[in-house]
């Protein structure tokens, strides 16, 4: 299937270089990169290549190939705590209307930059 792309979407001009990003890791159905406003160093999004706004609306085969992107940020910033979030509709917080997973590393409460 073609990967669907939407003019006005942020993230969609991010996969296409319209929009400069921190690139930490890119498959072809994804891509991976910096948050903008971090909560924590090294806040990772992970957005699916076709533009679908929500969770529920995106191509198994998309939301397959995420997880296993996840887990090589975890392994590859060397993090023991952290949370996965992915937010669907402005009531659940979701900002942007593209999917987009974020990984958010959970400094140890002795780390000065927590
Ligand atoms: P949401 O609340 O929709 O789950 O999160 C959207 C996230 O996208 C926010 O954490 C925000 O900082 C991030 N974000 C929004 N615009 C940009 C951008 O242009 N570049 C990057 N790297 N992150 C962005």
């Amino acid at each position: 299937a073609v990967a669907r792309s939407l003019g006005s979407c942020i993230f969609c001009k991010i996969i296409k270089g319209e929009i400069p990003s921190f690139k930490l890791i890119e498959t072809d159905l994804s891509y991976s990169f910096l948050d903008i406003g971090p909560l924590s160093k090294g806040h990772a999004l992970i957005i699916p290549k076709d533009h679908a706004a929500k969770l529920h609306e995106l191509p198994d085969e998309y939301l397959a190939d995420v997880m296993p992107i996840a887990k090589k940020i975890a392994n590859a910033q060397g993090l023991e705590n952290y949370n996965i979030l992915q937010n669907n509709g402005r009531i659940a917080h979701q900002v942007v209307d593209h999917v987009h997973f974020h990984v958010i590393p959970k400094p140890d409460a002795s780390d000065d930059e927590g």
